[in-house]
């Protein structure tokens, strides 16, 4: 477990103390260099209002604040306040004052060393951290992460400290700043750290802060201990994902102690080391490592050899990988689903609806498309694909034994219109595009646009408009996500045996 604590960053004590009571966090930290000149020196009272345990900090500018005043001014701020019932005081890693070291004990508060750079990891780490817990109770370093690399050695030193720790065993803040140091802020319970810092919903108190709710409620930072099990999704970028959104609350639902979270990675094998570190049990794959990460896995399923890409991988026994893809499974199961409701209103015959022999156009002959195109030959379909690029069309159909053409030839044909069009281009995120603005809809089809944000495009709009039947990218995105998280909760419950599994089922 670790506590949340909350970077007041108001420039009023009545607005932080706003924040306070919005937050609830375990524990908060009142930034003086944010607060207006005129508040500072009545920040005194602020303990006494506050029902959780305050750090008292003014950060300098050279160490990433807003302090503007000269060095005396801030000391004597300091040295007054201290004596409204902080629980902490911050003091820099250099910062060689024993008046206010001596001021702070006389006071009953404890010292928190802090480091701060903003450049990157620096390589003796381990050994500045042990010197400044010679000087305070609590050691904290917020660093930049310029990369996988950076995170791996925040990650290992968090370890080194807990497996050998210095003489009083106080206790470690260890943050990477910037999206690649996210992780470290989401998973500070499970290296036995003492806070992760956060900010109010809107504002970002330092790069990369998350906000308190969440990390609260989409991580349940505050909850993961040693024992909690790690799951994510890599990628780069990868901070846009929504897939936190399906995995975590689904962990909640099942009582697993386990937490899904992106990780931006700019060098896979720094990744799998970290992977191994932290005994992450499974995890996604986006763009750009789908067809990468093939060359670490230990086994591949039929369908990532089918499709040529992976987007799910999990541990096996030992130190093996195993590559999975759910987006065949993901993509077919929202249509099958809706012709089959279509074939139950007319009343046909159960069994499998009717892809088999259906006249299918696939737009677009990207990542996506391979495992559009390996469902719809794999149904039965009658398929040709069209692109922009005719080559890659070409390459695609070869693959997959099927017909091609330029996308400009995509057509409607008036005697013999398609059954289903599939749009898998990324044509159509933005407000009005269209990637066959030439084509119009018989209202005979079934369109798929596998795009889900927007949740509605363009092409959607005119294929209704044509009295079409049609299917966004939310669906497949849900479906492949499900199956992903079958296989995350299949693996949870092996590696924490299943009694831990509060109420799962
Ligand atoms: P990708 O590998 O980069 O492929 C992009 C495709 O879009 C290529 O065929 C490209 O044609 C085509 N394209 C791009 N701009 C175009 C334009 N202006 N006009 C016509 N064609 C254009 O991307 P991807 O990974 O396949 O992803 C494509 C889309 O599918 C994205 O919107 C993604 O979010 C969505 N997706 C959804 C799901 C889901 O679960 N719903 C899953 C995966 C992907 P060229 O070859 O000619 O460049």
């Amino acid at each position: 477990m670790t506590r949340l604590c909350l970077t007041l960053t108001r420039d009023t004590l009545k607005a932080n103390l706003e924040d306070l009571r919005t937050y609830a966090p375990d524990m908060a930290e009142l930034r003086l260099d944010l607060l207006s000149p005129a508040e500072q020196r009545k920040a005194v009272s602020l303990p006494s209002q506050s029902s959780v345990p305050l750090i008292l900090t003014c950060r300098r500018r050279e160490d990433g604040g807003a302090w503007t005043g000269s060095a005396l001014e801030r000391e004597k701020l300091l040295w007054e306040l201290m004596e409204g019932g902080f629980a902490f005081v911050d003091l820099e890693e250099g910062e060689d004052s024993p008046l206010l070291a001596a001021r702070a004990r006389e006071q009953g508060l404890k010292i928190l060393r802090s480091l701060h750079d903003f450049e990157g990891v620096p390589v003796n780490l381990d050994e500045r951290l042990r010197n400044m817990a010679r000087k305070g109770d609590l050691v904290k370093a917020a660093l930049m992460c310029r990369g996988s690399a950076d995170l791996l050695r925040i990650f290992e030193t968090a370890a080194a400290w807990k497996e050998n720790p210095p003489s009083g065993s106080p206790q470690l803040i260890l943050l990477g700043m910037g999206p690649f140091g996210i992780p470290s802020r989401i998973l500070a319970g499970k290296m036995g750290l003492y806070l992760t810092f956060c900010s109010p919903e809107g504002v970002e108190a330092a790069p990369g802060h998350l906000d308190i709710n969440t990390l609260r409620s989409l991580y349940r930072a505050g909850e993961l201990d040693r024992e909690s099990k790690v799951f994510g999704i890599i990628g780069n970028p990868v901070l846009h994902s929504r897939s936190p959104e399906i995995h975590n609350p689904g962990f909640l639902r099942l009582g697993m102690n386990g937490v899904y979270l992106p990780f931006s990675v700019d060098d896979l094998p720094s990744f799998f080391k970290m992977a191994e570190l932290l005994d992450i049990q499974g995890f996604s794959v986006t763009v750009p490592y789908k067809e990468e990460i093939r060359s670490f896995l230990t086994e591949e399923s039929r369908d990532v050899r089918a499709i040529g890409a992976c987007n799910t991988v999990l541990k096996g026994e030992g130190k093996s990988w195993q590559g999975f893809n759910t987006d065949i499974q993901g993509f077919l199961e929202p249509l099958k689903q809706i012709l089959k409701e279509e074939a139950s209103q007319e009343n046909a015959p159960d069994g499998e609806p009717g892809l088999k022999n259906m006249k299918a156009a696939l737009i677009g002959a990207g990542g996506a498309a391979r495992a559009v195109a390996a469902a719809l030959v794999k149904s039965g379909c009658a398929l040709t694909i069209f692109n922009r690029n005719a080559h890659r069309a070409k390459a695609l159909a070869e693959q997959f034994s099927c017909l091609w053409a330029p996308l400009d030839e995509l057509v409607q044909n008036p005697k013999d219109p398609f059954d289903l069009v599939v749009q898998s281009t990324s044509c159509g995120m933005k407000p009005g595009e269209d990637p066959v603005p030439g084509y119009d809809f018989s209202g005979r089809e079934l369109l798929y646009d596998i795009i889900y944000s927007p949740p509605e495009t363009r092409l959607m709009e005119r294929a209704r408009a044509a009295g079409c039947r049609v299917l966004g990218g939310l669906p497949m995105l849900h479906a492949q996500g499900q199956a992903q998280f079958e296989g995350f909760a299949r693996l949870y419950r092996k590696s924490a045996g299943f009694d831990k599994a509060k109420g799962a089922s």
